[in-house]
């Protein structure tokens, strides 16, 4: 039988209690830390330019690598500076830099938009892929002549106020009807967090009717969407990932084109509207809800 003795009875030679690591509170994807976790961690300022490598700017991560003097590069830039260090000219990309490895690895951060409302807490490595596409960012109003600048979760209430454009709101995968009054050019889509503006514009040959999203242009192959117009026994239909609404002074790059024969602007127009995530990107965007 195993029994445990005290502390006390230890001989003086026993070898100190090995810590129990305490198994990790976090997954390793950002979404499920729970800001409540760190409530209770310890606050440290320090500049945040230590983690980034001197040479690239980029914030490290492992493999970190320093010369016999110290100083600290990314592999990337190892490799691209053959081994040699940026600062002092030694050779380096040999010398792990494990305990840099391991702040990084267990550093938590806030969003840059806290204070604008995103209550996340990331990991440092995830931290800039985070903000590129938090939705507490904030956006630029596409529409000319306006200078509004704000989080997404504020245009549906911008755009029917100062510039009569409706939202209309879906589910990635549904197909949905939307439907365009006459003269009305533009409505905003919102599925999920996300948003979009399909558009419904005026051209020699009729109308163009295409799909932008309010994200960076990084983001346009996440997703997809279908349009399909139906008039009688003829559909016109498009596939097409949707443009960031960053390029919004640059014409679409496809677009489904509705003859003028086929549709009028004095009429009202019916759009039939799918968009779902690619797959690949899935976990990017479950990543910054
Ligand atoms: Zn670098
Ligand atoms: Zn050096
Ligand atoms: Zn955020
Ligand atoms: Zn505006």
């Amino acid at each position: 039988m195993v029994r445990f003795s005290a502390p006390a009875e230890f001989p003086a030679s026993a070898p100190p209690l090995k810590r129990i690591k305490r198994s990790p509170v976090v997954d390793d994807l950002e979404e499920n830390l729970d800001p409540e976790e760190y409530l209770n961690g310890v606050n440290a300022t320090f500049d945040m330019d230590i983690l980034e490598c001197h040479i690239c700017l980029e914030p490290l991560s492992a493999p970190i690598y320093q010369c016999s003097n110290g100083h600290l590069a990314c592999s990337v830039c190892c490799q691209i500076m053959s081994n040699k260090c940026g600062t002092c000219s030694e050779q380096t990309g040999k010398i792990r830099c494990l305990a840099m490895e391991k702040l990084i690895e267990s550093l938590r951060v806030n969003c840059i938009y806290a204070d604008s409302g995103c209550l996340k807490i990331l990991k440092y490595g995830t931290k800039r892929l985070h903000e590129s596409k938090c939705s507490f960012a904030p956006y630029a109003c596409p529409n000319p002549d306006c200078d509004f600048l704000a989080p997404l979760k504020d245009f549906s209430s911008h755009f029917l106020e100062l510039h009569q454009i409706r939202t209309w709101e879906l589910l990635y995968g549904s197909w949905n009807t939307v439907l365009f009054k006459p003269h009305e050019k533009k409505i905003l889509v919102k599925a999920e967090n996300k948003l979009f503006l399909l558009y419904n514009d005026k051209d020699d040959l009729g109308n163009l009717a295409f799909l932008r999203q309010f994200g960076s242009q990084q983001e346009e192959m996440c997703f997809v969407y279908h349009l399909v117009v139906r008039k009688g026994k003829r559909r016109l239909s498009l596939e097409s990932h949707p443009q960031s609404i960053l390029t919004v002074e640059r014409r679409p790059c496809d677009f489904l084109l509705i003859p003028m024969q086929t549709y009028s602007i004095e009429e009202s127009l019916e759009i039939e509207l799918c968009i779902r995530p690619t797959e690949s990107d899935l976990n990017s965007l479950a990543a910054t809800k």
